[in-house]
């Protein structure tokens, strides 16, 4: 027998009308890449984001098209998620920062037939174009004024002459919910870029699980900033998310830099955000240089790689911020846990607090998750016992975009992450490493984020990686690359000192090399590829 209730498809558009009719008023503030701030209300973005849609149409974009953008966190870049998705094509949000040739490789894989870029990028674009045979259009996301004045680049025109021809008053269509919406690539930190395909459903059903309050947590009275750029796992969420609770949203734009960041929080009234660690290592030691404090600022979501615990203890003690130390990936949406106490875990002591909160955190609602030992056998939810994460839900992905990869699956539906990770008794997941990552010494397993973490904890150190280095006796040992803090000193020594007795004793470094920076991925975590090819050939007695 079915249910009796309406059987109304879940689509993205359906957000944005929502936070125009009962957050009308309720304000979209972004630093323009092209200079100033601007500031308009949720009902003006809806309007907007109609004139997009029937601009789209216009241009003959069809359902299903891939729609792509090179473009930072700004309102512009908002619309865009609502326009391209509204009419059921698909928005391809594409990281700039990745290198050239990968650009190059996810524009054709993806066949993009309009490109929307910020004006940031137009040294980029102007030598993508000849080599992008698929887009036949490329849109400046900015006023006429900034046009170029020659240009490679086919039909080449302004974004705002595109909107600024076409009324509003678009009526939404409604279709299948389990149409694409927008289309992501994976980083390509261990791999090739691979493209993950979200639909209007999976997108609705993980806005409203990142709403929640164990997950991110997102209300109408927080002034939500996302650090995490919007095409990196689609702000993991927030665009949605804020206009879906009518949640204030302020977008960095190109000012990803601590004093603008800063800047904007302030004057905004910023109580919530979100980004990976590198940004907030940063920001801890700009405020920590000019004595600063957050006068709005409450809570901060990190995630994308491993939060150091030293970073959380310092954002609570020195700022009054407390960080939710979250995971997830490209694959899961991205969110897929979140670290927040239980009611029986309150009367903890704050040591063993911090302890339950450093680590990756429960489950979300939605994604359903298990670690497997390598027989494929489940393996005990104790904190001790470790191996392959793996996860299924309806925000997860079930196959590439054009790059079918079953053995990504298990037989029974479940999704291999790729990580390794313990679950205690009270379901807090932590990940251990990367499978690629982990360094395999003798028989032992050496997590690299453990002494990463640890590492960082010195006053001298403003980042360190550890990577596994062929050692002749024990096939791999642990070498740690350091960044010191400017103007702070420290040697080898002291530094494979301030590791005893903190870890066991077969996973202490064997050695330490100093450098003056490490490679970073496009969405700013350590490149352990480059560094292990940085470091090929280097081994330790
Ligand atoms: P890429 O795989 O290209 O780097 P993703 O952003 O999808 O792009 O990365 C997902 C991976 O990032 C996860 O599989 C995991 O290894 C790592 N990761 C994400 N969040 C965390 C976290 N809180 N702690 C440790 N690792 C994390």
């Amino acid at each position: 027998m079915q249910g009796l209730m309406m059987a109304e498809p879940l689509r993205v558009a359906s957000i944005i009308e929502h936070a125009a009719k009962w957050h009308s008023d309720t304000e979209i503030v972004s630093r323009r890449p092209e200079g100033g701030i601007h500031r308009y209300t949720y009902a003006e973005a809806n309007h907007r984001s109609q004139q997009l849609a029937r601009a789209l149409l216009a241009l003959g974009i069809e359902n299903g098209d891939r729609v792509g953008t090179l473009a930072w966190n700004t309102h512009r870049h908002f619309e865009l998620y609502y326009g391209v998705a509204g009419i059921g094509a698909v928005c391809h949000t594409i990281n700039p920062r990745l290198f050239p040739e990968q650009l190059v490789y996810i524009i054709n894989h993806s066949e993009d037939r309009l490109l929307f870029f910020d004006i940031t990028f137009l040294p980029l674009v102007e030598r993508l174009a000849p080599i992008c045979p698929t887009v036949e259009k490329w849109v400046l996301l900015a006023g006429p004024e900034h046009l170029p004045k020659e240009s490679v680049m086919p039909g080449l025109c302004s974004y705002e002459d595109l909107l600024a021809a076409q009324p509003g008053g678009y009526q939404w269509p409604s279709f299948d919910e389990n149409t694409a919406c927008s289309l992501c690539y994976t980083s390509g930190t261990t791999d090739q870029p691979k493209g993950v395909l979200y639909s209007h459903r999976s997108t609705v059903l993980h806005a409203l699980g990142i709403s929640l309050p164990d997950a991110l947590g997102c209300s109408s009275a927080d002034v939500i900033m996302p650090v995490v750029p919007m095409f990196h796992v689609n702000a993991w969420g927030l665009p949605y998310a804020a206009p879906l609770n009518g949640a204030k949203l302020v977008l960095p734009g190109a000012g990803m830099d601590s004093a603008s960041l800063f800047e904007l929080m302030e004057t905004e009234g910023v109580t919530f955000s979100a980004g990976v660690p590198t940004i907030w290592l940063a920001l801890l030691q700009f405020m920590r240089e000019g004595q600063r404090r957050f006068s709005t600022l409450r809570r901060t979501v990190v995630g994308g790689s491993s939060c150091p615990p030293a970073l959380m203890k310092a954002f609570v003690e020195e700022l009054s911020v407390t960080i939710t130390h979250a995971w997830g990936m490209t694959e899961t949406s991205p969110l897929g846990t979140a670290s927040r106490l239980k009611a029986n875990q309150q009367g903890l002591s704050a040591d063993e607090k911090a302890a339950v909160l450093a680590k990756q955190g429960r489950a979300v609602f939605g994604v359903d998750m298990k670690i497997v030992g390598d027989d494929g056998q489940a393996l005990p939810h104790d904190g001790v016992a470790f191996g392959d994460l793996l996860v299924r839900g309806p925000w997860v992905v079930r196959d590439y975009f054009r790059t079918p990869t079953p053995g990504e699956l298990t037989a029974d539906g479940w999704f291999r992450t790729g990580d390794v990770a313990t679950v205690d008794p009270t379901g807090f997941m932590q990940i251990t490493d990367r499978s690629k990552d982990v360094i395999k010494s003798g028989g032992e397993w050496i997590s690299s984020i453990d002494l990463e973490n640890l590492a960082v904890a010195h006053p001298a150190v403003a980042e360190a990686a550890v990577i596994g280095v062929p050692s002749a006796r024990w096939s791999e040992r642990p070498l740690l690359v350091i960044v010191r803090r400017p103007g702070m000193d420290v040697s080898a020594e002291e530094m494979l000192g301030f590791f005893r007795g903190k870890v066991a004793k077969f996973c202490e470094p064997d050695a330490v090399e100093f450098v003056e920076q490490l490679p970073h991925t496009a969405t700013g975590k350590i490149l352990k590829t480059q560094l292990r090819k940085d470091f090929a050939g280097y081994s330790v007695a």
